[in-house]
């Protein structure tokens, strides 16, 4: 499987370990055409990207593209921060960014007080090894639902990772939607069971490998064999064999 780009990669601008440059060499170096610089949203308390720090990482992107020629996208992996949807760029945002991403964290400011157990819910399940109780699955699938419905998200990053959403409802409501999900090459979240009925709803995919080194830049290998397991057609991931996606945000932003 020969990847066209990588949309989802970190660098000091949140927890990543390489610079924006770095993680463009490395992309060049594997053929990559395009790159996304997705770092955690600003309402991480530990890790996000602060908006003051928006200009000279936009300034990083265009430098970085113009000495490797790979497209560098400005990205960020926005946290969905509550039942609402709410995430982190506001549409004052959008002029300043390329690509959309979004996903469930912990330690980040949550809309409100409740919406916490939306990530520290999940994260204490996975650890006692509990099960979710329906209102949980309800509550994390709205949250998804409402993100998708109220923001112009290009991926939804790691489905399930911390929380546990009903994934066929979210995939259902991400190709209505435009929205991709994303396979992560860092750590499956979704069961192959899981994975297979989330294909079965004709969403699109991408795969990302989530990197915080450059040398993991372009890594699909987990993703991979994955895919290979549960026999998606590889026609179903628009990141691959020279294919790029058509991505919601860029077109909505053309609308505005
Ligand atoms: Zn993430
Ligand atoms: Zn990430």
């Amino acid at each position: 499987m020969n990847l066209t780009a990588d949309f989802h990669t970190h660098t000091p601008y949140s927890h990543g370990k390489n610079t924006v440059l770095e993680n463009a060499l490395r992309a060049k170096e594997i053929g990559l055409a395009a790159i996304g610089v997705t770092d955690h949203g600003f309402s991480h308390c530990l890790f996000g990207l602060r908006r003051k720090e928006v200009s000279s990482l936009v300034g990083e992107c265009r430098a970085a593209e113009r000495e490797t020629g790979v497209r560098v996208l400005v990205g960020v992996e926005s946290n969905i921060r509550g039942l609402s949807g709410k995430c982190d760029l506001d549409e004052r945002d959008y002029e300043n960014f390329d690509l959309y991403l979004a996903g469930v964290h912990i330690v980040i400011k949550y809309e409100t007080w409740s919406d916490s157990r939306l990530g520290w819910g999940g994260w204490m399940r996975d650890k006692l090894k509990v099960k979710p109780s329906a209102r949980a699955v309800r509550d994390a699938t709205t949250a998804y639902l409402n993100a998708v419905k109220k923001n112009p998200i290009d991926i939804v990053t790691h489905l399930n990772y911390q929380t546990h959403a009903d994934a066929v409802e979210v995939a259902k409501c991400c190709r209505d939607y435009g929205t991709y999900l994303e396979i992560s090459a860092k750590k499956s979240h979704l069961t192959d069971e899981e994975l297979a009925a989330v294909a079965a709803t004709g969403v699109r995919f991408v795969i990302d490998s989530d990197a915080h080194s450059a040398d993991r830049v372009g890594d699909c290998a987990l993703a991979s064999e994955q895919i290979e397991r549960v026999g998606i057609p590889l026609s179903q991931i628009d990141n691959i064999e020279g294919r790029m996606p058509s991505f919601r945000f860029a077109a909505f932003k053309q609308k505005m």
